[in-house]
């Protein structure tokens, strides 16, 4: 036996030394007690590395006690340049959208109960008149997500019947979601027209039959078809549904409500244009380019989602009230858009000037005051399945050194700092910092720079 095996401490003595004691007040004991164990057993695999006094043991304990209680969701700064980034968490919320959160989730709500009439009411009419409003739609209803909207539509309108859409339209959203295969479970028969670059509105006309329960036509979310290209529009489409007497499904996914076209972000349509288009039904997120919680937004004919609103499955997605009190607070602002483009975060980021961005990044390192970092322009991205070959001018910090010990040392910062590297340096992006993070940012920086 080594030493430094022989000196272990025991669980009780550690437990009752002077430096490790205070942890009780911080975590339950049984936690205290098994980040002992683990800093014991860490100390006998590793002797080389055993703590060598008692501070040393309380440190080792202490930050064990730290990983297991600290939440496994948890804020992280995005420092990537992508507005809408899935793996973080999409949209930020506005600040209106939280106190709504807070004055419904504290106590009880009207959220199936009908004031009005003192009787039962339905979750489902809380954002409905707004949507309308905005939309233009006859009719709303809010889910879980996109992917349920577009499941419940089509299992409604077109179960055991042909769904026809174009071959440039059979997108992979990411992960494990493939609108061909959403399309499969929700019981329609997918028929392909047209090809990968070119559909026209004469293979939809040819292929609409007897069986023919719905024609869809899906944003293409996260990328451009370019070159020889053609595709029907989606007036041309609600043309030849009218005409035929077959609903058309529009999943629009990334759910603008306010045209971007003044800030470099042009050709997406709104929802609103989607329904003037003519579309039976508007599929769309609520936290992509929207802005608000995630959701699912099916906007359509008043018939249409009457049938939707009827189908069992419906149940199966039904939306939560924090959700449906975040979705009305965002969608309010709406009304005034000036107002949503300053306070919805993610419209806010996407529309900041590269004039504001960069007087904060000289700010900042002006504070850091390190050869290492430089001001630097940057491009940012939309993100979320929307403008998916935009490029957004921005403005960075770019940080010389070791970069994947930088970007990995910003990584395990609280909060974690995500940036990327490029070129050798780390790069964090302003456009995606809110400005009241800037302090934080430069304190990370500083502590990973030396
Ligand atoms: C993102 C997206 C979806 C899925 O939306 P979720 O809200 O993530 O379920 C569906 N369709 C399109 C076109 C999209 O861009």
């Amino acid at each position: 036996m080594t030493d430094a095996r022989r000196a272990l401490p025991s669980v009780n003595t550690l437990l009752e030394s002077p430096s490790v004691r205070p942890l009780l007040d911080r975590a339950p004991r049984g936690v205290v007690v098994d980040a002992i164990r683990r800093a014991i057993d860490a100390a006998r695999s590793s002797p080389s590395s055993a703590p060598a006094d008692d501070a040393g043991w309380a440190e080792a304990v202490a930050s064990v006690v730290n990983a297991t209680t600290r939440p496994s969701l948890r804020r992280v700064l995005n420092g990537t340049g992508v507005v809408l980034h899935t793996n973080l968490g999409r949209a930020p919320l506005p600040a209106v959208a939280i106190d709504a959160i807070a004055r419904v989730a504290s106590g009880f709500s009207n959220l199936e109960y009908d004031i009005d009439a003192g009787a039962r009411g339905s979750r489902y009419t809380h954002c409905a008149a707004l949507l309308r409003e905005l939309t233009g739609a006859e009719d709303a209803l809010v889910v879980n997500n996109c992917a349920a909207a577009l499941v419940l539509a089509l299992n409604t309108l077109a179960d055991g019947r042909d769904a026809i859409v174009s071959r440039g339209e059979l997108v992979e959203i990411g992960g494990s979601f493939r609108i061909p295969d959403i399309m499969a479970k929700s019981g329609a028969r997918l028929v392909e027209v047209g090809t990968t670059n070119r559909t026209h509105v004469e293979d939809y006309r040819r292929a609409i039959g007897a069986e023919t329960g719905i024609v869809v036509k899906v944003h293409r979310s996260n990328f451009e078809l370019s070159g020889f290209v053609a595709e029907a529009s989606a007036a041309e489409l609600s043309e030849i549904a009218t005409e035929r007497r077959i609903p058309l499904l529009h999943d629009l996914g990334s759910g603008l409500m306010l045209a971007l076209d003044d800030y470099g972000l042009a050709g997406e349509p709104t929802a609103a244009d989607a329904i003037r288009a003519g579309a039976t039904i508007v599929t769309m997120s609520g936290d992509k380019l929207l802005g608000g919680p995630q959701a699912g937004l099916i906007l359509g004919t008043r018939e249409a989602l009457d049938r939707i609103r009827k189908n069992p499955l419906t149940r199966s997605y039904r939306v939560d009230k924090l959700t449906l009190a975040a979705l009305e607070a965002t969608l309010a602002l709406y009304r005034d858009p000036p107002r949503a483009r300053r306070e919805i975060p993610a419209l806010a980021q996407l529309t900041a000037t590269v004039g504001v961005l960069r007087a904060r990044a000289e700010r900042m390192a002006d504070d850091l005051q390190s050869s290492r970092v430089d001001v630097i322009d940057t491009l940012a991205s939309v993100g979320g399945g929307a403008f998916p070959t935009a490029r957004i001018p921005s403005v960075g910090l770019a940080i010389s050194g070791h970069a994947d010990a930088i970007e990995r040392a910003l990584r395990f910062a609280e909060p974690a700092l995500i940036g990327r590297v490029f070129d050798g340096r780390v790069i964090v992006d302003l456009r995606t910092i809110f400005p009241e993070d800037d302090r934080q940012v430069i304190m990370t920086l500083r502590t990973a720079l030396t």
